[in-house]
């Protein structure tokens, strides 16, 4: 089966109930049992079942089973939002005193969340480019895992995910990748090496802007030393399992940031049409960023344009798409400002991944915790705007850009 097919009739489609074609919202914070000992072996996971929503949930299962299966996972856990994925992801093995070397091209929050983790005593090293010399350079006894985004948001750098797996597992270390700007419509970082998979659901997967979500795919395949991630030492018993069973079992359940029943059918339907939406999306953001690039006063910024450093990955990783967000430096401050306030049909405001362009100067909103050195390594001055292209007919995208362009 391919990409579409396999969304719309792929193992973890089912026949829900009544023979709907699309799972129940099952709105329930708990779920009944005709007697104690049945509460008791679902409670034990002695016995299939729902108790509690925190924990699981039909719907928000469905959800899970839909996108482990697209991002071939052995497992996948949904929340409350991409920024609570990447925190339980990292939460549910690392330790106060371990060190974590990260990409430094990341989306803004987070860089904000990493220095949240510093007061809790987990360090983080930043490298320039996910090289091999540069992660190299800073793997110590306390590295315990290497984080990066596929396709960074906005700095728009593409990481080789094979040769940094490669690095970390010759290390010991897993590799987790953020794959939201990606999906795994573009690429799936499982088969080309990385070790767990997170998402901001908010953004491509639910699609129209519709609800804040996140997810985490685990591989399943990393070999978890557990005297050296002493994090999952009680788990040691399962394997290869330890990560995903003390994930669902102890760090969502105790942190509570899970993923609401509505937005697990938002995201189950905006699933369906991933495919279709980003096939357009990634051309509609080609044909921008080449007409942009025509304008000699703009500096743009997008992996298929001829010279971009990130073509060659594009093609070999990506399945040669470039994804749906472009930058351009227009020269100014009021220069951007000017350009984005004169725009008809892209709409002023944060997020990416919508069905409707997006369009906002990351300097004055999303980068405003960040210092000088971060923003410059994420691509971030005060004549940079960032477009997250929708699905609007590319003739008037071009159009709007170039007459705000020219006022
Ligand atoms: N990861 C990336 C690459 C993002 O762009 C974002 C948000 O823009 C997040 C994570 C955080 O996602 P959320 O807003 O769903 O918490």
């Amino acid at each position: 089966m391919k990409f579409n097919t396999r969304l719309l009739h792929g193992r973890a489609v089912k026949r829900y109930a009544d023979g709907s074609t699309l799972p129940q919202i099952a709105q329930a914070n708990a779920f009944q049992y005709d007697s104690a000992e049945e509460l008791d072996r679902v409670f034990h996971h002695r016995a299939p079942g729902y108790a509690y929503s925190r924990v699981a949930n039909p719907t928000v299962a469905a959800f899970e089973q839909r996108i482990n299966e697209m991002d071939g996972g052995s497992g996948a856990v949904a929340c409350s939002s991409g920024m609570a994925a990447i925190t339980l992801t990292l939460l549910n093995f690392l330790r106060s005193g371990d060190e974590l070397i990260v990409s430094g091209g990341l989306y803004g929050g987070s860089i904000a969340l990493f220095e949240s983790l510093a007061k809790f005593g987990i360090a983080v090293k930043y490298v320039r480019c996910m090289t091999q010399e540069e992660i190299g350079a800073l793997i110590s006894g306390r590295t315990r895992a290497i984080f990066g985004e596929v396709l960074s948001n906005p700095s728009l750098e593409i990481m080789n995910i094979r040769e940094v797996a490669d690095l970390a597992h010759r290390n010991g270390l897993p590799f987790i990748v953020d794959a939201t700007t990606v999906t795994p419509y573009l690429v799936n970082p499982i088969v080309w090496g990385a070790d767990i998979v997170v998402h901001s659901t908010t953004k491509y997967i639910t699609g129209s802007g519709d609800a804040i979500g996140g997810a985490i795919i685990d591989g399943g395949r990393f070999d978890w030393d557990f005297d050296k991630f002493r994090g999952l030492e009680a788990y040691r018993n399962f394997g290869k399992a330890a990560y995903a069973v003390k994930l669902r079992t102890e760090t969502l359940e105790n942190m509570g940031s899970c993923m609401a029943p509505m937005t697990a059918f938002l995201n189950v339907i905006g699933l369906e049409t991933l495919g279709l939406r980003m096939e357009r999306i990634c051309g509609n953001a080609k044909a921008l960023a080449e007409a942009l690039n025509e304008i000699p006063e703009l500096h743009v910024n997008y992996p298929l344009l001829t010279g971009n450093p990130c073509g060659e990955l594009a093609l070999k990783q990506l399945n040669g798409q470039g994804g749906g967000v472009l930058t351009f430096r227009a020269g100014s401050r009021e220069n951007a400002y000017r350009i984005i306030n004169g725009l008809k049909y892209a709409v002023r405001a944060t997020s990416i991944g919508d069905t409707r362009t997006l369009v906002i100067h990351p300097e004055s909103t999303l980068y405003i915790r960040s210092t000088r050195e971060q923003r410059e390594i994420a691509g971030v001055f005060d004549d940079t705007v960032r477009v997250s292209v929708g699905i609007e007919d590319a003739g008037d995208l071009i159009d709007d850009f170039i007459g705000a362009i020219r006022g």
